[in-house]
């Protein structure tokens, strides 16, 4: 079928994709079409990677805005927001506007109503509905990507439920789902009331084989020699091997410290194939890796980059994932070793894949991975229009390998998807919102809608959905979320509150359990804790006693620590705990005594073991947080604990947003007021990584932890001296940059903060300001980043 021919889409539309050279549609696309893409119909595709997906959505998207309607595309992931955006806004030309929704679980995202395509990952969207926004009504047209992410116990459920409020909502919404070739697409179709497009087509052939020996055997029967050299490992000769027919290769392997090791040792084989003017792009792209961040993964990324080569994970930070992606795309880099990240939608194809892992640990043991995992990796072979074809390679040490190796990944099928919202945490999370955000008012209302699900679809025992719902329920009455009348259901207001904030019941739970036993342990005869209808107990000044003002009575209640609050957050289930290494249980057990006056709730006793161990797991990611709010240097930290960047920042922004949901759950509970105080303060130093008496300076723009600590010790401590004190003391803690320090006063608001013929004032600034708290390294990014906030030092 000629583009031309497809009904309902702009002409400027088919113009553009003229001028980008696709005149004919894939044949999926065309079975697409043929469908009723365009006409508002639902499809499934369930096509391999680099098939043209998304040119299936587009159509289906554009053709739904043509006809005055608006059109959402959910990604599973945050970092494909921001691809698909930049692929979207192409349409723009042709007034088309896009939006893209990737911000925080609480931004209300009104703006986004004025949209005709909107952006967004399935959490956002769920946020989204729990709020009640009120845009999501007029949506007529979804695209599910990577549908079979339904599979995922993590992700999965909260895209399987969004999908089915969406369609509770706009009983008549079009859904095109899109998805990798699985054993069961046709039970998705059926579920969504789609047409299904199943079809293994692709753009570039794809060949399957597997390394051993001296030999890489495909599974059409062809077979190439690939020598080992000594004792060389496998996956350098198969690099090499494609370097020199002028290719690239993409290396799976099963950890972030497996990925490292193997780019360390793959980027020496690059070498020799770099001519001089590409080992300089390599330089400035090192330096550009370096600039991200003053981390030892900064460095080591960029000492293999230099060489050619890359490693990719998810504790990198998202600057360097970019960077590396964008430069493997551009030729640049010639191997990426990589851990499964990669292969989740990422655009980055590449001649040869090699799968060098096949098995990952997986809490007891190594596990194989998935059939659709490793098909997916191997989908990333070929780039169509430049290579001739891709190869998929896996590798065996043994005769008996390499025959399993056929028979479990070559040749076989991927598995079907399960929906996995049976999963506590998933049901826990979804009953209350469901109940919450108004789409059931009573318990058949929630089993009707508990009926839409794919879980529903899927489940053959009977009365299963129905039990485990009511033991969510129960759950939730008995934790004063949501109170059940004879069968009307309603959440109560922390309820209503924690769905919104995107809490896990059970964190909030825990949360709320913890900040009320440090209540009731610190407060004075001034505080009694009452029982309240909901079961909620709250507590209150003593009025027998007439001159004791709410302020006053506070006062008794000592503040929380910092630590003992970030211990609290990080047992909760939505905190990501860091393991415990061998010799960390002595040691944070040492902790544990040291500091134990300050946590909150009663602690387990050293003989429960697994409370035990969770307990001390959540000190060490505490310990991790409180460092950081104790400007101890990025470096340090991600040594200390054995982190990378990306995981560093991500544990700051968990914490943030857990101790936000703290604080207005603290408020809503009538806690007293030092806690909520407390809570704040807490949260105000994780997010800007710096000690109390820094507070009121990072709240100026353009002041980050660095340089509020080096204001701080040149005797600058609030907003207020900036504006008063002599210009030369500023620009001398300020290591005399004239630009950031006319900007700090500005964003301060002095009067005339020009910096024009001032004198640096030496002596107003210690040597050493930071202590041996700090590292003085400053990168020219840092510097050259005028707004540096809180998180500028990744
Ligand atoms: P998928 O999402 O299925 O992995 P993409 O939608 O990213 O694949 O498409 C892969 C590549 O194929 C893109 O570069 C896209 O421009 C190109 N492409 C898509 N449809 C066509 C077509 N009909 N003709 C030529 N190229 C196409």
């Amino acid at each position: 079928m000629k583009t031309a021919d497809v009904p309902g889409i702009p002409a400027p539309f088919v113009e553009q994709l003229h001028d980008d050279g696709i005149e004919e549609l894939y044949p999926p696309q065309a079975q697409a079409v043929e469908a009723g893409i365009t006409e508002g119909d639902s499809v499934v595709a369930s096509i391999p990677t680099a098939s043209g997906k998304t040119l299936i959505a587009t159509l289906a998207m554009l053709s739904a805005v043509e006809r005055g309607g608006k059109a959402l595309y959910i990604v599973p992931l945050r970092a494909l927001a921001s691809e698909k955006k930049a692929e979207f806004e192409a349409f723009e030309e042709f007034g088309v506007s896009v939006g893209v929704s990737t911000g925080n679980y609480e931004s209300e995202g009104g703006w986004l109503g004025e949209k005709d395509i909107v952006v967004a990952t399935s959490e956002k969207v769920d946020s989204l509905v729990r709020n009640g926004a009120s845009w999501i009504s007029d949506l007529t047209c979804v695209v599910a990507d990577e549908v079979h992410l339904i599979d995922d116990r993590h992700r999965g459920p909260t895209l399987e439920v969004t999908l089915a409020k969406l369609r509770q909502v706009n009983p008549s919404l079009q859904v095109v789902a899109l998805s990798a070739t699985v054993g069961n697409a046709g039970d998705i179709a059926d579920w969504l009331d789609a047409d299904l497009i199943d079809d293994d087509w692709r753009p570039i052939d794809l060949r399957k084989g597997v390394h051993y020996g001296n030999k890489l055997s495909f599974d059409d029967g062809t077979e190439r020699e690939v020598r080992i050299q000594g004792n060389e490992k496998q996956e350098s000769a198969l690099l090499r091997d494609i370097l020199e027919d002028g290719g690239s290769s993409l290396v799976f392997v099963n950890s972030r410290r497996n990925a490292e090791a193997a780019a360390r040792r793959l980027s020496e084989e690059v070498k020799p194939f770099l001519n001089p003017a590409e080992e300089e792009d390599l330089a400035d792209l090192a330096d550009d890796i370096r600039d991200v961040s003053d981390s030892d993964t900064s460095d080591d990324l960029a000492e293999v980059v230099e060489r050619g080569g890359a490693f990719h994970h998810a504790g990198l930070a998202r600057e360097h994932r970019a960077l590396v992606e964008d430069a493997f795309r551009d030729r640049k880099l010639r191997v990426i070793c990589a851990t499964p990240t990669l292969a989740a939608g990422v655009n980055t194809p590449s001649r040869r894949v090699i799968v060098r892992d096949w098995r990952r640990y997986d809490g007891s043991g190594m596990a194989p991975l998935s059939v659709l995992e490793v098909h997916q990796m191997m989908g990333r072979a070929g780039r169509p229009g430049r290579d001739p074809y891709g190869e998929a390679v896996l590798l065996a040490s043994n005769h008996d390998d390499r025959e399993e190796l056929f028979d479990r990944y070559v040749y076989a099928e991927p598995e079907p998807v399960r929906s996995k919202l049976a999963a506590e945490p998933a049901m826990r999370t979804h009953v209350l919102a469901t109940i919450a955000s108004g789409f059931a008012r009573t318990r058949d209302e929630l089993l009707g809608f508990l009926e839409r699900t794919l879980y529903a679809e899927q489940s053959t025992e009977e009365g299963r959905l129905e039990n485990s719902a009511d033991q969510m329920l129960d759950y939730l009455v008995r934790n004063g979320f949501v109170e059940n009348d004879d069968g009307d259901l309603s959440a109560t207001n922390v309820g209503h509150t924690v769905s919104q904030l995107y809490l896990d019941p059970m964190s909030a739970a825990t949360i709320i359990d913890g900040l009320r036993a440090y209540a009731k342990q610190n407060s004075k005869s001034d505080y009694q804790a009452t029982e309240s209808a909901a079961g909620f107990q709250t507590y209150s000044v003593d009025t027998s006693d007439e001159d004791t003002g709410e302020a006053e009575g506070d006062t008794k209640v000592p503040k929380p620590t910092a630590l003992g609050l970030y211990q609290l957050i990080s047992r909760t289930p939505d905190m990501y705990e860091l393991y415990l290494k061998s010799g960390d249980r002595e040691q944070y057990s040492e902790v544990f005594y040291e500091r134990e006056t300050e946590f909150l709730g009663s602690a387990p006793s050293e003989y429960e073991e697994h409370r035990w161990e969770d307990w001390l797991s959540a000190l060490k990611t505490a310990r991790l947080l409180e460092d950081w709010a104790d400007e101890i240097d990025e470096a340090r930290i991600t040594e200390t604990y054995e982190v990378g960047p990306g995981d560093l920042r991500g544990k700051v922004e968990t914490a943030q947003w857990l101790l936000g949901a703290a604080e207005r759950v603290a408020g809503e509970l009538n806690l007293p007021g030092t806690v909520t105080v407390g809570v704040r303060d807490a949260k105000k130093r994780v997010e800007d990584g710096v000690r109390e008496e820094l507070l009121e300076l990072v709240s100026v723009r353009g002041v980050g932890r660095k340089r509020a600590r080096q204001l701080y010790a040149a005797g600058i401590e609030t907003p207020a001296d900036l504006r008063n004190v002599e210009k030369g003391v500023v620009l001398a803690a300020l290591d005399g940059r004239r630009k950031t320090a006319e900007n700090i006063l500005e964003n301060a608001g002095r009067e005339d903060p020009s910096m024009e013929d001032v004198r640096a004032d030496a002596s107003a600034v210690p040597d050493d300001p930071g202590g041996d708290r700090e590292d003085e390294s400053t990168t020219e990014a840092q510097e050259s980043d005028q707004s540096q906030t809180s998180l500028g030092d990744f």
